[in-house]
């Protein structure tokens, strides 16, 4: 699998540190308000990369952080008149709901900023010790920027401005450059009861070490994938990178970092303060599914702007039901097998093979969606033309289900439903299940392979054994 890395400017292959494992963060919503689609375009091309990734037989472990402490959090719960954590335990229960909606499959830890303060504090002092960061007069604690060599790299910046100690203004007399950013503020007025004690005074952190801390703590010091969208390339995960190798000396903290493009509204990036945003329910209240929002949003390469418009979403529309007639259409083929062992016929006709060939490799080649969305559609045209033939054999029908399975373990929005098994191999299941009682092991294997002659694997859990499709 290639995917293009921020950080090197090119598309790279991709191989985890640790053999199958990939260990991804992925910078979440700060739930100060519901999530807009502009958002959702980030947290959805973040799903697409972790199926492509589990689909290429990984097993991934991916941390989202929630930033539930910052200026906009502290301000709202404050204009609300509520506790900070009453007011972002809102947005974290709506942003958990449209996740689903948009059927993004849940990351593997949530951790959210306010659960994670000490770790950052230890971070913090190893910054003090190293030389990285100092105290100002007002209990903060700032980033000393000139003193991180590689400060920059990642955003391609030319720092001989900011190296040159550029005059410090008036206004930001607790810096000792312009360049330096925030790890701690020290507490004033507006933080109300929103502070932490800290060996610097009291205060609160700042936005930038809580994605070091939460990822070194979940991930370890250097991890595979870091994602966000291009407005956080900098100054958020230069940032980052400064303060994560800066504390532990290990590089590099990432190894691929990867952005998406905006989502846009007449070329202007859909933002809140713009005002130019709708939310998942703006949408959902007009009528449109959360399926059709998913497919617009990766119906543009991840790295490309994409234009957002309500005529897009009617396109999708259109296009999902195409899908979903084809599937249909399969279905009824495929019922006419005899005894419903369709499945027997496990390898797709060669047009469907070929089809799922260039699928994978689009969504291989750095998530190229609109290339494998193509071989989607190319596979619709074919199977139709097939099936007006009368060439699809029930088998050759199921596999092709199969297939369309196979391409939405990625897409998410076919769900084709789970073949099911047919009497015969449930018999052959209990067999098997005697044979193991006995230890007859042989008579076990034996039936293993005859399930998997028609189309089943055999996954023996804590429930007892379970069929499952094979994958062709
Ligand atoms: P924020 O809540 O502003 O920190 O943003 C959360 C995530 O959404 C970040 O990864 C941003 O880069 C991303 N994001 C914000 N606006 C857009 C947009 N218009 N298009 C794509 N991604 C966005
Ligand atoms: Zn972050």
């Amino acid at each position: 699998m290639k995917i293009y890395n921020t950080y090197s400017r090119r598309l790279e292959d991709f191989a985890p540190r640790e053999d199958g494992h990939v260990r991804m963060y992925t910078c979440g919503p700060t739930v100060y308000n519901y999530a807009h689609i502009g958002n959702f375009r980030a947290y959805m091309f973040e799903d697409l990369l972790r199926r492509q990734l589990k689909v290429a037989g990984y097993r991934v472990t991916q941390v989202m952080n929630l930033t539930d402490v910052d200026d906009k959090t502290i301000r709202g719960a404050r204009e609300a008149g509520v506790s900070l954590s009453d007011f972002t335990a809102t947005y974290k229960r709506s942003f958990f709901e449209d996740l689903r909606v948009l059927n993004i499959e849940p990351a593997e830890h949530y951790p959210a900023a306010t659960d994670y303060v000490p770790e950052m504090i230890v971070l913090i002092e190893k910054l003090i010790a190293a030389g990285h960061a100092y105290r100002s007069e007002d209990g903060s604690v700032y980033y000393r920027v000139k003193t991180f060599g590689d400060y920059g790299r990642l955003a391609h910046l030319d720092m001989s401005g900011l190296k040159a100690e550029a005059r410090v203004s008036q206004d930001e007399y607790e810096k000792e450059s312009i360049g330096d950013f925030a790890l701690w503020k020290g507490w004033d007025a507006a933080d109300g009861d929103v502070v932490w004690d800290s060996p610097w005074g009291r205060g609160r952190p700042g936005w930038h070490i809580e994605c070091s801390a939460m990822s070194i703590k979940h991930l370890g010091e250097s991890f595979d994938i870091h994602t966000g969208g291009v407005d956080n390339i900098f100054p958020h995960h230069e940032n980052e990178i400064a303060q994560s190798e800066g504390a532990t000396g290990c590089k590099p903290f990432v190894r691929y970092w990867m952005h998406c493009g905006y989502l846009v509204v007449d070329g202007t990036k859909m933002s809140k303060s713009l005002g130019n945003f709708y939310t998942l329910r703006d949408l959902l209240g007009r009528g449109y599914a959360g399926r059709e929002v998913r497919y617009v949003l990766m119906s543009a390469h991840y790295r490309q702007a994409l234009n957002f418009t309500f005529s897009a979403l009617d396109a999708a529309r259109v296009s999902l039901a195409r899908l979903d007639e084809f599937r249909g259409r399969l279905e009824e083929v495929a019922g006419k097998a005899k005894g419903g062992s369709g499945l027997a016929a496990l390898a797709p006709p060669g047009w469907a093979a070929s089809r799922l060939g260039e699928f994978q490799a689009a969504m291989g080649e750095d998530l190229n969606t609109p290339e494998a969305l193509a071989a989607v559609f190319e596979l619709i045209t074919d199977g139709n033309r097939a099936m007006n033939q009368g060439s699809v054999s029930a088998g050759d029908a199921a596999a092709v289900l199969g297939v369309l399975r196979e391409m939405d373990a990625v897409l998410g929005v076919v769900a084709v439903p789970e073949a099911v098994p047919d009497a015969a191999a449930l018999e052959l299941l209990e067999a098997r299940a005697k044979a193991r009682t006995t230890r007859n092991w042989a008579e076990s294997d034996r039936i293993r392979d005859a399930l998997a002659a028609m189309g089943w694997d055999v996954r023996d859990g804590a429930d007892g054994a379970k069929l499952k499709p094979r994958r062709a």
